[in-house]
C-alpha cells in the first residue's frame, strides 16, 4: 500500500506553494488529461470490456464522451468562473467595494464507484483540477482492470503531489478517510455514503455525496407510448441496469398498463440485447447476479427472467403485478430488472412515492401538462426528466446529484467547479472617510442617525 500520509502531505505541500491556483497551469494539466485519454482510448476500452464486457459504443458514448465534453466545457470557462464577482454594496459599509473570490477547497479526495468507472472517477477529478485543487482519486476496486488502467494514466503521467490515483478497497480507503482532506468527493451506495460522511465530519471537511435510491418512472394515461416505451426500455437496460439514475421501478396507469407491457416486451426483442454481440453488459461480479437473481420473482415475470451464473448475464426482465411492499421494492435494484406497479389515482401514486426516501431521479412521461406539474412540485429527488430517461446527465447546465437519501451536493460544468471551490466574501473599504457613528461613546444622537439611516 502506498503511505497515504505521504501522498497527502506532499499534496498539501504542492498545494500550499499556490502552484495549482494559476489558471494557465489548470487548463495545462485539463489539456493533459484530454490528450492522455484520446491517446489511451483503445486501451480503456480494452480494460472496461474486460470487467463487465462494456463495449466501444457504450464506454465511449455514456463514459468516455462525457469527460470530453467536461474537459472541453471547463478549459473554455474556467478563467470566468474563476473571476472575483462584484456584488452590491450596502449603505452601512460604503465606501466600499464588495466582492467574492472563488479560492480552491485544497487537498481533494475523490472515491469512485464501479458502474461507470471512467466517468465516475475522472469527471470529479476534472472539476477539482479546474477550480484548482490536488487530487487524490480511489476508484472502485471491483472493476480491476479499468482500475489499473487509470492508475497507469495518471501515475505515470502526472505529478503525483498534484494529481495521484490510489488503488483498493475497503482497507485503504479507510486508510485514506483517516487523513485530513479539504474536500472529499464519494459516488456509491448510501451505506458507504455514511462512512464517508462520518469520517468527514471529524475533520469538519466539507463533501460531495453522489449516492443512489429507487428512481420512479410514472407514465399517465395520456402520454405518447410509442416514445415513452423506447425511452424507457433504452434508460433501463443501458449498462444491464447497473445505472444510477436508471429509472428503478414503472407505476403506470391501468388503463393502459396491459398495452405498455406488450410495447415495452417488443422493444426489449427490437434491441436485440442479447442477440447482436456486444450488445448488452455483464453485471459487475458474482454477488451482484446472487442478489439479482433473488429479486426475480418466478410468478411476476412478464418477459425475461432467465439468467447465467458463468457469464453474468441476467435478461431484461419485467414484472408485473408488483405492489410497494414486494421484496424488489425495498432497496434500489441496480440490475436488469424492471418492477411495474399499476395505478389509478395520480395523486394517491404520488403520495406512495412521496413516503419513500427522496430518489436521485424521477421520470414522468405525460402529455398532461397539470400531471406533469404535479409531479415536479410534489415529488422531491436528485433531478429527472419529463418524457425522457437519464439523458439529464448529459446537460452540464443543469448539474447532477441527489438530495435527501440520494446525496449531498451536485457537479459537472460550473456546478462541479462549485463544489470543489469556496467563495470568499470581501469588503474592500475605502480609507478617505470614516464616519464617526459606529464608535464609542454610543449617544442617543448617534442612534438617532443610525436609525434614519438603516430603518
Ligand atoms: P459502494 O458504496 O459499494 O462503493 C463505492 C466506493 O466506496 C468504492 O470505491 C469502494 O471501494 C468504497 N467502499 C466500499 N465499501 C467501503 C467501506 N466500508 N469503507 C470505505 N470505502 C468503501 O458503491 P458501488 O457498489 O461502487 O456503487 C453502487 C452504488 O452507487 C449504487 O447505490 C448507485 O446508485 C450509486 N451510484 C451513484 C451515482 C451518482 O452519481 N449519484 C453514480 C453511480 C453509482
Amino acid at each position: 500500500m502506498d503511505n497515504i500520509q505521504e501522498v497527502v502531505n506532499l499534496q498539501r505541500e504542492f498545494f500550499q506553494s499556490n502552484a495549482t491556483k494559476e489558471i494557465e497551469f489548470r487548463i495545462a494539466q485539463l489539456r493533459k488529461l484530454e490528450s492522455l485519454l484520446r491517446e489511451n482510448e483503445d486501451a480503456l476500452h480494452e480494460a472496461i470490456y474486460k470487467d463487465f464486457k462494456k463495449s466501444v459504443f457504450e464506454n465511449y458514448t455514456t463514459e468516455i464522451s462525457l469527460l470530453y465534453h467536461d474537459i472541453k466545457e471547463a478549459i473554455k470557462n474556467v478563467s470566468k468562473w474563476s473571476k472575483k464577482k462584484r456584488v452590491r454594496t450596502n449603505l452601512a459599509n460604503l465606501p466600499a467595494r464588495s466582492y467574492i473570490i472563488p479560492e480552491p477547497l485544497g487537498v481533494s479526495l475523490i472515491i469512485g464507484a464501479w458502474n461507470y468507472p471512467y466517468q465516475l472517477s475522472l469527471a470529479p477529478a476534472i472539476a477539482a483540477i479546474a477550480a484548482g485543487n490536488t487530487v487524490v482519486l480511489k476508484p472502485s476496486e471491483l472493476p480491476i482492470n479499468t482500475s489499473n488502467a487509470m492508475a497507469k494514466l495518471i501515475n505515470e503521467n502526472f505529478n503525483p503531489n498534484f494529481f495521484k490515483v490510489v488503488e483498493g478497497g475497503v482497507p485503504e480507503t479507510t486508510a485514506l478517510l483517516n487523513q485530513k482532506f479539504d474536500k472529499i468527493f464519494f459516488t456509491g451506495s448510501i451505506g458507504v455514503g455514511k462512512i464517508v460522511y462520518q469520517a468527514a465530519a471529524k475533520n469538519l471537511t466539507p463533501v460531495t455525496l453522489e449516492l443512489g435510491g429507487k428512481s420512479p418512472a410514472i407514465i399517465t394515461e395520456n402520454c405518447d407510448l410509442k416514445i415513452t416505451v423506447k425511452r424507457l426500455i433504452w434508460g433501463k437496460f443501458l449498462n444491464a441496469g447497473q445505472t444510477c439514475i436508471a429509472p428503478d421501478y414503472v407505476v403506470v396507469h391501468r388503463s393502459i398498463k396491459d398495452q405498455f407491457l406488450e410495447m415495452a416486451k417488443k422493444e426489449i426483442e427490437q434491441s436485440k440485447f442479447l442477440v447482436e454481440e456486444d450488445n448488452y453488459v455483464q453485471i459487475i461480479n458474482d454477488a451482484n447476479v446472487e442478489r439479482l437473481i433473488s429479486l426475480i420473482d418466478a410468478d411476476k415475470v412478464y418477459t425475461g427472467g432467465k439468467y447465467n451464473t458463468e457469464t453474468r448475464i441476467i435478461e431484461p426482465t419485467i414484472l408485473t403485478d408488483i405492489t410497494f411492499d414486494h421484496e424488489v421494492m425495498q432497496d434500489e435494484i441496480f440490475g436488469p430488472v424492471l418492477p411495474v406497479i399499476e395505478y389509478d389515482d395520480l395523486d394517491a401514486i404520488i403520495a406512495k412515492i412521496k413516503e419513500r426516501p427522496k430518489p436521485l431521479a424521477c421520470y414522468v412521461f405525460t402529455k398532461d401538462s397539470e400531471a406533469k406539474q404535479k409531479v415536479l412540485d410534489q415529488i422531491s429527488f436528485g433531478g429527472g426528466a419529463v418524457n425522457d430517461t437519464v439523458m439529464h446527465i448529459a446537460n452540464s447546465n443543469l448539474g447532477f446529484g441527489g438530495v435527501g437519501d440520494s446525496g449531498i451536493g451536485a457537479y459537472h460544468g460550473e456546478h462541479g467547479f462549485r463544489a470543489f471551490s469556496h467563495y470568499k466574501g470581501i469588503l474592500d473599504k475605502a480609507t478617505w472617510i470614516e464616519p464617526e457613528l459606529k464608535y464609542y461613546p454610543h449617544t442617543k444622537s448617534k442612534l438617532k442617525w443610525i436609525k434614519r439611516l438603516i430603518g
